[in-house]
């Protein structure tokens, strides 16, 4: 089979809310899949659905040809959810938690399964130690540990990296990815768009609504601009100037501008002229690959272009 996930159409609010305004897109099997969106995006509310913890106000979704609704106990045991929230037990140790989510899930010959699981995550050698005394990034690996002790075919985690050092993050995407050669499928949300650069494929996500769909290539490829990074001073004003007085879509990250322009060669000319012209000294200026990054931010603003 080669869908995981199919997703059709689903709606979901809460009262008054529309969390999710109609989304639709589908997972592989062992593909490593990003739910990429800021805060309120929809995020939670799709991954909790697709675990059966919500239900869908309107459409449907199926999960190994298993239909979200209907056949809840059977998908159930196929999946592992690491919530943003999952709680370890911090009286507990490394050993005695998994022991316990062994239990929850109903595995009972664990113990193999659970020093495979300590290996694959490097935490054998602490595996005596209370969970409360453990790093962040430590305490997350446990997380997932714990997620993993039933063998699911799926994994769904929630915004798992957030908050976690550089060097846990860059440890925590190993272990996913050896995950992946092991045929497990990873569905996960993120807000970082350097790591959804790293999925098979995302979903852009944005106000309940999915604002594209493929892989982070062809995401990037579907702008059809090219990413001038202009390094000025001062920049404040620089950008308020290229935001009020020019029509090309303007972006500031950090001490750097990113401008979207339809033709560099015609384009450019133009905006150094408007800079110069209002005392900006331009220090320097480079074509640069688009990121997500951009995609998204231009996206967004096609979004509020047709509706304002
Ligand atoms: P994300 O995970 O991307 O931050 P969520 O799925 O948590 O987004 O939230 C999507 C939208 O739904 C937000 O506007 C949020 O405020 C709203 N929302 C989430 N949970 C509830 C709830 N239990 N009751 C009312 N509104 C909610």
């Amino acid at each position: 089979m080669d869908a995981a996930i199919k997703v059709n159409n689903i709606i979901k609010d809460y009262g008054n809310v529309r969390a999710l305004n109609g989304i639709s897109f589908d997972v592989k099997n062992a593909e490593m899949f990003g739910l990429v969106g800021p805060d309120g995006a929809g995020k939670t509310t799709t991954i909790r659905l697709l675990c059966g913890l919500l239900t869908p106000t309107n459409g449907s979704a199926e999960l190994f040809g298993f239909d979200l609704t209907k056949d809840r106990n059977k998908i159930q045991k196929e999946i592992g959810y690491l919530s943003q929230k999952f709680s370890l037990y911090g009286d507990l140790t490394i050993d005695e938690n998994i022991e316990f989510f062994a239990d929850l899930h109903g595995v009972k010959d664990y113990k193999h399964r659970r020093d495979e699981l300590l290996e694959f995550t490097r935490l054998t050698p602490f595996r005596t130690r209370l969970a409360d005394n453990l790093s962040g990034g430590m305490k997350q690996k446990l997380a997932l540990a714990c997620t993993l002790i039933h063998k699911p075919k799926i994994i769904f985690l929630d915004e798992p990296t957030t908050g976690v050092d550089p060097v846990s993050r860059r440890d925590f995407w190993k272990i996913l990815s050896n995950l992946q050669k092991d045929g497990v499928t990873i569905f996960m949300s993120t807000p970082y768009l350097d790591e959804a650069e790293r999925c098979n494929r995302v979903v852009l996500l944005n106000d309940g609504k999915v604002l594209s769909f493929d892989t982070p290539k062809n995401v990037k490829a579907s702008i059809k601009k090219s990413i001038v990074e202009i390094v000025c001073t001062p920049i404040i004003k620089a950008y308020k100037l290229l935001k009020e007085k020019s029509n090309y879509e303007v972006q500031m990250f950090g001490d750097r501008l990113n401008l979207a322009l339809d033709d560099y060669q015609k384009d450019f000319t133009q905006i150094e002229n408007l800079l110069v012209e209002n005392g900006i000294q331009m220090i320097d200026h480079r074509i640069i690959p688009t990121s997500l990054e951009n995609v998204f931010i231009h996206l967004i603003n096609e979004i509020k272009e047709v509706s304002s």
